[in-house]
């Protein structure tokens, strides 16, 4: 666990090195965001009221906006749902359950991350973006099934 005026020193500074004043609805944003690793933005707007009632939805919505033009929040597009937002972390893989919601963190294996390198490259592509999203059932939802 890591403590949390040390996270908070960390998001000031991801915020100053983009740009962005490091304002309390920000830090907050941040905070609530890394704390539960991928969120809506409904969930972040009631976690955020949990100790800060002040901050509009509108707030909200504007400071993620901003922090997604930085590249410090990303988007996670879920067919059907409504989109999570994560902090910018290390390329990862997503499994994403298209039944809960639920989205889980894969590490990307390099053998597989050079592969698709090489596809690309192979056709003179330049990669400036990337995200991989896998859909499916967690294990949860499968045992729901049967
Ligand atoms: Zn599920
Ligand atoms: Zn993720």
């Amino acid at each position: 666990m890591i403590e949390r005026g040390k996270m908070m020193k960390e998001y000031r500074a991801v915020l100053k090195a983009v740009g962005l004043k490091a304002t309390i609805q920000r830090l907050k944003l941040m905070e609530v965001i890394g704390h539960s690793g991928h969120i809506t933005v409904d969930d972040m707007v009631v976690a955020v009221h949990e100790s800060h009632p002040s901050i509009s939805v509108a707030t909200v919505y504007k400071n993620i906006s901003q922090m997604l033009e930085s590249g410090i929040v990303v988007e996670i597009p879920i067919v059907g749902q409504k989109s999570q937002y994560e902090l910018k972390k290390m390329d990862h893989i997503h499994l994403i359950c298209t039944d809960c919601g639920f989205v889980e963190d894969e590490q990307l294996d390099i053998a597989f991350d050079q592969k698709l390198n090489y596809a690309v490259t192979k056709d003179s592509f330049l990669i400036t973006r990337s995200q991989i999203n896998l859909y499916g059932l967690c294990y949860n939802c499968q045992t729901v099934v049967k």
